[in-house]
């Protein structure tokens, strides 16, 4: 699952009568994916090598709650486990499980294994890894006068890890301090901050019609707590803290007010003690 022509071809299977897709991956596009096959009333198998879904992005509450919605749609949910072969057979197909097993669906999806479209810069000389290295301003590292910004750039994190993030809005943001940096380099604006280095990421998806908002590194997150409303209401916030007991990130069931309200917190590696009074001051 990729393209738009990818979205159709499976719209295309359901039309020819598939009744049961085998969804490989449990992470975003997989819970998306299940929600819209569920509210058609397509039977859904998930299948993800995690313990629990998306738990390295959310946290275990968060996670717990992802894998209670699933099961509550109706969805088959595999986890523990991963695909290992796929095979056409008798119109549908045969899918084998890394313990062996097999299962039978009309369809698989797989939504999984992204990599950066970096295969035409191999001969740049920009030294590619983990996508193309930028430094502040989104200019490529040793490379005056070359800029990356979206899926493909790696940004410094905090700790210095480079991090790529795949969201909309962070390559918006990054493209905006792009620009800026391009207009300040030659000389027609004022310098840029390289802001989209610092501000923290943030994306929303939908879990079976839930909102759910992740503002944050959770990469580096060892321990969490809810800091709103309650995970039985399916409306709480969770704060992700790490190893130095700072603020990462925060995760939003059900709304992404409060999540956003943390921003700056967590730009700043807050501590859990302040997040009170941070939400009297901006209520
Ligand atoms: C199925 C799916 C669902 C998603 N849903 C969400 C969501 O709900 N929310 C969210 O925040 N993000 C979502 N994303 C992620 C989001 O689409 C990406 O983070 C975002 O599009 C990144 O923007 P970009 O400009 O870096 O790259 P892209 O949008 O991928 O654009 C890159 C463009 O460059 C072109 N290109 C590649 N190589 C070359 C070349 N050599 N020369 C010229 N052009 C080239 C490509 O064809 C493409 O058009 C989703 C992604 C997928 C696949």
């Amino acid at each position: 699952m990729r393209t738009a022509s990818d979205s159709f071809r499976l719209l295309e299977a359901l039309r020819h009568g598939a009744g049961h897709i085998l969804l490989a991956d449990a992470g975003l596009l997989g819970a998306e994916t299940a929600g819209s096959l569920r509210a058609l009333g397509v039977n859904v198998t998930l299948v993800d090598p995690a313990d629990r879904p998306l738990s390295t992005h959310l946290g275990a509450t968060a996670a717990s709650w992802v894998q209670d919605q699933h099961v509550r749609a109706g969805v088959d949910l595999r986890t523990g486990t991963a695909v290992v072969a796929v095979e056409t057979a008798g119109g549908g197909v045969a899918v084998t499980l890394d313990d062996g097993s097999m299962m039978r669906a009309d369809a698989v999806v797989a939504s999984l294994g992204v990599t950066p479209a970096i295969d035409w810069l191999r001969d740049s000389g920009i030294s590619l890894s983990n996508g193309v290295p930028v430094g502040s301003g989104m200019r490529v590292l040793d490379h005056p006068g070359i800029y990356a910004a979206g899926d493909l750039a790696a940004v410094p994190g905090p700790g210095g890890i480079l991090l790529r993030t795949e969201h909309w809005g962070v390559a918006l943001t990054q493209g905006r301090t792009a620009a800026a940096s391009v207009l300040a380099d030659l000389g027609l604006a004022d310098a840029s901050d390289g802001a989209a280095s610092a501000e923290p990421p943030g994306y929303s998806m939908y879990v079976h019609g839930t909102k759910l908002t992740i503002v944050g590194w959770t990469h580096d997150a060892i321990d969490e707590a809810v800091v709103h409303g309650a995970v039985g209401e399916q409306r709480f916030t969770m704060a992700l803290v790490d190893r130095q007991g700072r603020i990462s990130a925060a995760v939003g069931v059900g709304g992404a007010r409060v999540a956003n309200r943390l921003r700056g917190l967590i730009a700043r590696r807050g501590e859990i003690g302040e997040i009170g009074q941070v939400l009297e001051k901006t209520a």
